[in-house]
């Protein structure tokens, strides 16, 4: 794993905007998403992690388990309209773009190339000009953003929502930006520390800022539904 120098100076700016690392909503992985809903509510594109999120660090296929729900996830959206944006494949680490090759055959859906990892802001400026390329440009209000790790994914969406600036509808949406789903699952565990770090954060975020957050109890049970089982040999943080 290269070192991830945005991710690292994410704490600096916690200090004075710990609600950075607060997702708007967490599953143990994508089977519990509600894609249909999230489409019905007006969210036109995605953002996806790669490694444990959706497929087992340095494979390029999706978990078995997920394969239903990931293409549950592409019919809904589209998949010119699924962005893989992973801190491996696609990066600059990637010799040849040989993996981002890999993993866009056998996820389906593009994976973007950027030079710099997530959740830095030139990272962020290359998920625009993907979704502001297409035949219908999606905006940032009009995104999901899911992964697995705080100080990458729920920062860098979270980050995004700090630069929107259109105006809230509030019939359909309740808050700027994209929509932060963490997924807390874990398939293959690395960086236990890290991830036991980050969620206690979260926790403390939490409650320090009293974070009712309406938006995410809302968010939550409009979009998420219970997961069909539990495979035997997942390995969860819980
Ligand atoms: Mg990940």
């Amino acid at each position: 794993m290269p070192l991830n120098l945005p991710g690292i100076l994410v704490p600096f700016q916690l200090l004075w905007n710990p609600r950075l690392v607060l997702p708007h909503v967490v599953v143990k992985d994508i089977r519990q998403i509600d894609f249909l809903a999230l489409r019905k509510a007006g969210y036109r594109g995605a953002v996806f992690d790669k490694d444990n999120c959706l497929t087992i660090p340095h494979d390029d296929r999706a978990v078995p388990e997920l394969q239903d729900a990931w293409k549950e996830c592409r019919d809904a959206f589209g998949e010119g309209n699924i962005l893989i944006v992973s801190n491996s494949a696609g990066t600059r680490f990637d010799d040849g773009e040989i993996q981002a090759e890999s993993v866009s055959y056998h996820l389906g859906v593009p994976v973007l190339r950027h030079e710099s990892l997530k959740p830095s802001y030139s990272c962020i400026s290359a998920i625009r000009t993907y979704f502001s390329s297409l035949c219908v440009p999606i905006k940032d209000d009009e995104l999901i953003v899911v992964g697995d790790r705080i100080f990458t994914d729920v920062v860098m969406a979270n980050r995004m929502a700090q630069g929107t600036a259109s105006p809230v509808d509030p019939g359909t949406k309740t808050h700027h930006g994209p929509l932060a789903i963490w997924t807390t699952g874990v398939w293959k565990r690395e960086s236990m520390a890290m991830r036991w770090c980050e969620k206690r954060l979260v926790d403390v975020v939490s409650r320090w800022t009293d974070d009712a957050r309406p938006e995410s109890v809302s968010a939550k049970s409009r979009f998420t539904k219970n997961l069909p089982r539990v495979s035997q040999s997942r390995k969860d943080m819980d």
